[in-house]
């Protein structure tokens, strides 16, 4: 019998932080193996970007359901944690540690509801070491690899936390897109006493900026509206009687399906230069995607994940889109996907921690998940 609780303290033992493996996935391998799958290496990466994957499968043929999910956790330097944050300590109900929620202990509650359960088709679990951070030679390395072979999958869930309320309460069926943007104005230099003599780009940025954050759109069917945060304006000027001749701003976008990334830079670029033209200061625009919006439209997955969930705990289950981004949007291009996962505290921040009762229903909603993705698919 596997002893979930002592399982995920092993898990939070290994201090994973990306893309540090730590030993973590030997133990995620050895459970599985157990368990009678078939576990397969999948490394990508060299040097400081090496990463950790493991793709292990059981059974043949359709149906097939994929769960994907990381070990690797975020740091916590700077942060003050009450209990240890890689020891897994149990307090009043209660069990501590980074990854306790997001997401070692989605890992560990599928496993234990694999226990013992047999099905006609194929399960298979994407588990890999970066995820947290730019995911190179993580999920989207595997799933290349695994579509070179013709692997095929009838659907994915994606175990990432679902957020602070009840566990069951929420499933993320989309993820909003991130843009990252980079605004650099150039004007001319020269003394505050002679302002008509230069071209301010500070005063521009700030004239620029105030465009850019106008609203993006209304919102969609699936999502809130797309938000614009300025992260950061820098001058790097000491002198208070000297204009400089240049200043940048960062901004980050989290954009929903209303745009894509080319006509989402559009939009902005369109905002930037009649201003900047206006004015009489030179840019620079640059903008980096660091992940693209996606939507899972299949409609009969999330429903049955719903009734799974509405079975084991009585809740009506929420569809939602908030938050940052995960891993369902690399799956997204090959099946339906959607996150269904633990509730929690304190991810990414201190004293992670997760109810030990909350472990329980996340391991019957997944066993429940199981039994009827496989009462329904199998001939
Ligand atoms: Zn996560």
């Amino acid at each position: 019998m596997i002893d979930l609780v002592r399982l995920l303290q092993e898990l939070i033992r290994c201090p994973s932080i990306t893309p540090t493996d730590a030993g973590v996935m030997d133990i995620v391998q050895k459970e599985l193996t157990a368990l009678g799958f078939s576990c397969e290496r999948m490394v990508f990466g060299s040097g400081k970007d090496e990463t950790q994957n493991l793709y292990a499968k059981k059974g043949s043929g359709s149906p097939h359901l994929c769960f994907l999910g990381h070990v690797d956790v975020v740091p916590v330097a700077g942060q003050n944690w009450d209990y240890p944050a890689f020891e897994g300590v149990i307090r009043d109900g209660r069990l501590y540690g980074r990854g306790a929620m997001d997401m070692k202990s989605g890992i560990a509650c599928f496993i234990k509801a694999l226990e013992g359960f047999s099905f006609n088709g194929t399960v298979s679990l994407l588990i890999t070491g970066n995820e947290e951070d730019i995911p190179t030679y993580g999920t989207p390395a595997v799933l290349n690899a695994l579509q070179d072979r013709n692997e095929n999958w009838t659907a994915a869930l994606v175990g990432e936390p679902g957020g602070t309320q009840q566990t069951g309460a929420v499933i993320k069926t989309g993820r909003r897109g991130s843009l990252n943007a980079k605004l650099t104005v150039t004007g001319k230099s020269g003394h505050t006493g002679y302002t008509h003599l230069a071209v301010n780009p500070v005063e521009a940025l700030c004239d620029i900026l105030n465009e850019v954050r106008k609203p993006l759109d209304n919102g969609s069917v699936h999502f809130e509206p797309s938000t614009l945060s300025v992260t950061t304006i820098d001058v790097n000027n000491p002198t208070p009687n000297v204009i400089p001749g240049t200043a940048f701003a960062k901004f980050n976008c989290r954009f929903n399906d209303c745009h894509s990334v080319d006509s989402l830079t559009e939009l902005l670029r369109a905002r930037i230069d009649p201003i900047a033209k206006k004015i009489g200061v030179s840019y620079v625009f640059e903008t980096e995607c660091m992940a693209d919006v996606f939507f899972c439209t299949d409609k009969k997955f999330p429903a049955l994940v719903k009734e799974a969930i509405k079975e084991v705990t009585g809740i009506d289950t929420i569809e939602s889109t908030e938050g940052g981004s995960s891993d369902a949007r690399f799956m997204v291009k090959y099946c339906p996907v959607l996150e269904c996962g633990i509730s929690g505290q304190g991810m990414h921040g201190a004293n992670e921690s997760v109810a030990l009762c909350d472990l329980e229903t996340q391991t019957k909603i997944y066993r429940r998940i199981l039994e009827k993705f496989f009462d329904e698919k199998s001939p």
